[in-house]
């Protein structure tokens, strides 16, 4: 599939607001990767080099087959064409920094490689609010995700997008990320897998 746009949600499940020690009653947050970031699965991961900790951020992603401007909640999930998994890589410790100036957050989110992403699924209806995924390194479990959590669901997620940009086939969201999230370093293993979706790895280079 061709990716048009990567939007990223942040802030879509309560005990991750909570171990940033952001405000629980904050909105979620929008920000966008360019499809140059986009790791295969197979291809190494290339982590930053001498700019902090570089973080994992599991996440359930969708690909739109279409869209439009102002889409009905009710309406939203016709627009879904593919889910699968993906990793929203972060540079905390820089986007630490880049926060407490009240700075935008490209160089900490939208580096080269900082979104791999899985094996596309078609879309065929199933619950996307009903989805477990769990994320290992070097096979610890770090991230055991239940889209349920989630605060802004998939459907209010393209509502939202969509009152800002007139959505496309092509477009992709990453969802969000559940608690667990952590430093990744050269030589790890990283795997994201869900019994609905499937299983997918990466090594860090
Ligand atoms: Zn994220």
């Amino acid at each position: 599939m061709d990716i048009k746009r990567i939007f990223c949600i942040g802030r879509n499940y309560a005990a991750h607001i909570e171990e940033l020690g952001n405000a629980p009653d904050s909105d979620c947050v929008v920000f966008m990767k360019p499809p140059s970031c986009v790791v295969p699965v197979g291809q190494p991961i290339r982590l930053p080099r001498g700019v902090g900790a570089v973080h994992h951020e599991a996440e359930l992603v969708v690909a739109l087959n279409g869209g439009g401007s102002d889409i009905a909640i009710e309406q939203a999930l016709k627009h879904v064409g593919a889910f699968t998994l993906g990793l929203d890589l972060t540079l905390r410790d820089l986007q630490n920094q880049l926060k407490d100036a009240g700075k935008p957050w490209e160089l900490c989110k939208a580096f080269d490689d900082a979104a791999p992403l899985g094996h596309w699924v078609a879309y065929r209806g199933e619950d996307l609010q009903a989805l477990e995924f769990k994320c290992h390194v070097n096979g610890a479990l770090r991230q055991h995700g239940q889209t349920r959590d989630m605060l802004y669901s998939v459907a209010r997620q393209i509502q939202i997008l969509s009152r800002t940009w007139a959505l496309a086939a092509g477009d992709v969201i990453y969802t969000g990320t559940p608690k667990g999230v952590g430093p990744l370093q050269a030589g790890d293993s990283i795997t994201l897998e869900s019994d609905a979706i499937g299983r997918f790895e990466w090594s860090c280079g």
